[in-house]
């Protein structure tokens, strides 16, 4: 591959990091204005249920208040009772004790009625507490997790920001204001991939001989609709499908990296774990890497990442990878498009290097075949934060 086209693939990639995690950072203000909202709805939940209860007991005091009131006019009209002379007087105070007693009975029923709402009121405000502190929880754990991703967002940025001045000093002058061009103006895309004829990123379909100059990957090439530059990502190709009870015999030259990947939640805690075998079962070398946030299916693919990161350095010119993930293993064979936006990159990337590696193929295995790569990344996801 022509060496400048390959620091520009990598180029390519920091910078897609870098926007992602930069987008990511920039959505923190509208994620903190959510949790506020989340808290402010929950208290005037709270407030609400308390001002109705505050509004019952200052209604039932009223009551209370005419309860008194009738109390002392009865004991007032028993009193003129006793002392009445004319039959026509004590039937008089006796209509105003009547209507005194209904008067106090009916202020009696409502001090019992708001008594009882009293009681209901309070049940709501104990409920919406209990609901405002487990809101108070979530938003806690909400704005610890987004502290976590933050600091990981900024220590990318540090990285990429380290990583690409390396690629930038290796790039031709020219290839690079060409990229940088390109970026400026296609909102920061200026590497795109070519597949089956097709630009990958504006869709438009290049000319036959554009296409198969692509394929070669050894000249600088812009896209005529785009000017996106354009590299080819040779497909593997597809292996018989194996035994499924019994995992595939594997030449003696080559190793045999199995891999897998997790997220608790997933979303959540990730990692991966590689466990490299020689073909009789020796152990090379083991090892995993948490990966923070992450879904299921990403930290299965930065597993296979690094196992072809590993036997690329050591100069494998063979990989045998058993992998339990059917979704990875049929998508590198080809089988399966990677419809999902997240997985397209990690995709192409494990497609390049396999390709670089020269001879990888990949083999789906039972969860049980794959123990050993499934303890390793539970321990990476226990360490993932
Ligand atoms: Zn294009």
């Amino acid at each position: 591959m022509n060496a400048d086209l390959e620091h520009l693939i990598v180029l390519q990639r920091l910078d897609s990091a870098a926007q992602d995690a930069k987008r990511r950072l920039a959505e923190e203000p509208d994620r903190e204005h959510a949790f506020d909202a989340q808290l402010t709805a929950s208290r005037d939940i709270v407030a609400a249920a308390k001002a109705r209860l505050a509004e019952s007991q200052s209604v039932r005091r009223e009551h209370e208040k005419t309860v008194t009131l009738h109390q002392g006019r009865l004991s007032k009209f028993r009193e003129q009772a006793m002392a009445v002379k004319t039959n026509q007087e004590y039937h008089a105070i006796q209509k105003e004790i009547e209507f005194a007693q209904t008067e106090m009975k009916a202020a009696e029923d409502q001090v019992l009625e708001r008594m009882l709402e009293a009681d209901d009121l309070t049940a709501a405000i104990k409920r919406a507490e209990a609901e405002l502190a487990s809101e108070q929880k979530k938003v806690e754990a909400g704005r610890k997790a987004m502290a976590a991703e933050s600091a990981e967002f900024k220590a990318t940025l540090e990285r990429v920001a380290a990583e690409r001045s390396n690629v930038v000093r290796s790039l031709t002058p020219q290839v690079l204001s060409m990229f940088e061009l390109v970026s400026n103006r296609r909102n920061g895309i200026a590497v795109a991939e070519a597949r089956d004829g097709i630009c990958t990123i504006c869709h438009v379909r290049l000319r036959p001989q554009v296409f198969n100059t692509v394929r070669r990957n050894e000249e600088i090439i812009q896209c005529d609709s785009c000017n996106r530059i354009l590299y080819f990502v040779p497909t593997a190709a597809p292996v018989p499908a194996p035994d499924a009870a019994q995992p595939a015999q594997v030449t003696a030259a080559a190793v045999i990296a199995y891999i897998d990947g997790g997220a608790r939640g997933n979303p959540g805690p990730a990692g991966f774990g590689v466990r490299i075998e020689q073909p009789d079962g020796t152990l090379v070398e083991e090892f995993s890497e948490a990966i923070g946030h992450a879904t299921n299916n990403v930290a299965e693919y930065r597993g296979l990442l690094a196992a072809l990161d590993w036997a690329k350095a050591r100069g494998y010119r063979e990989l045998h990878v058993r992998s339990d993930s059917l979704l990875l293993v049929q998508q590198m064979r080809g089988n399966y498009k990677v419809k999902n936006a997240g997985l397209q990159p990690l995709h192409a990337k494990a497609r390049l290097l396999a390709h670089e590696i020269g001879h990888v193929t990949f083999e789906h295995v039972g969860r049980s075949f794959n123990a050993h790569a499934d303890r390793l990344a539970n321990a990476a996801m226990d360490q993932a934060k």
